[in-house]
């Protein structure tokens, strides 16, 4: 499904209303058609591609759910932020940004990018920065680079049409992910802030409801908040010595009920950015194997 924002801006509409493993797509009419993002609906990509034709993919950032159908439009230029285009590039560094190499999920996030994402690497021909303008015919788009759920993820701000390309600063309830290798908290926090001050009139998101009425300041806010409820839930947990494992199985992020691996990937990947913090600051230790809350 497509809608017009405007006469030029389009949403594609992922499957499952963007929900993982789908993501919505921008396309934008102009300069012989730009996609953003490739993981929302393949025969929408198709029609777009053999139709109004796509010269150009902009990736907001280079996780799988936002390249699934990339190898459908082999001929495409792909953009990408310069901090996020080596894990466009390569596997490897994927993996590493990901959090996903050198541990118990690596064997299954390779053949995750084997065969449910079918990742190939592809070279970035357009390396973006922070405030760079991006012209695509007569629609121009400026570059926000946005560090935190990936260390380049790129915002596209339409000034003339008032839209913000939120990417995955999705203002979904399950929060925010900062649990990549190369990214943290309050960079996240960060940079959320500064995306809701820009105050577009219209945000869209890549993820559930891909359209959001601005200023989104208050629904921002109410998005970080899930990060001090975590906290919060951790602190609770910690009153005890606990191990990595009874940490991760206990599922205070992503909930308890679905055993898929990917779950304790992500509790893990999320639940170790407050760990550590935690200890930076002298809130709690990590001895003989065990996490513990410092009276
Ligand atoms: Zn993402």
């Amino acid at each position: 499904m497509i809608t017009r924002l405007t006469d030029g801006i389009w949403v594609v509409h992922g499957g499952k209303n963007g929900r993982y493993p789908y993501s919505h797509s921008l396309y934008l009419r102009d300069g012989g058609g730009v996609l953003v993002d490739a993981g929302s609906d393949p025969e929408e990509i198709e029609r777009l591609r053999d139709g109004e034709g796509i010269s150009t993919v902009v990736m907001t950032h280079y996780h799988e759910d936002h390249f699934t159908y990339i190898s459908l439009l082999p001929d495409a230029e792909v953009w990408a932020s310069a901090a996020d285009a080596p894990a466009l590039e390569s596997l490897e560094t994927l993996l590493a940004f990901q959090a996903a190499l050198g541990n118990e999920w690596e064997a299954r996030y390779r053949k995750l990018l084997a065969e449910k994402f079918p990742f190939a690497p592809r070279k970035v021909a357009r390396r973006v920065s922070d405030g760079e303008e991006m012209r695509f015919g007569k629609t121009a788009a400026i570059a926000v680079v946005a560090p935190g759920h990936s260390p380049g993820h790129l915002c596209l701000l339409f000034p003339k049409e008032g839209i913000l390309f939120l990417g995955d600063y999705d203002l979904t309830a399950f929060g925010p992910w900062y649990g990549d290798a190369p990214c943290g908290i309050e960079q996240f926090r960060g940079s959320a802030r500064r995306l809701a001050a820009i105050g577009a009139d219209t945000c869209v998101v890549s993820h559930e409801g891909p359209v959001h009425p601005g200023p989104v300041t208050g629904k921002v806010e109410e998005y970080l908040s899930a990060i001090d409820r975590r906290e919060e839930a951790l602190r609770g947990f910690l009153r005890e010595p606990r191990t990595r494992e009874e940490i991760i199985s206990r599922r205070l992020v992503c909930g308890r009920g679905n055993d898929w691996w990917w779950l304790d990937y992500a509790e893990w990947s999320l639940v170790s950015k407050h760990l550590e913090g935690m200890i930076l600051c002298g809130e709690a230790t990590f001895e003989g194997g065990r996490y513990l809350l410092l009276p």
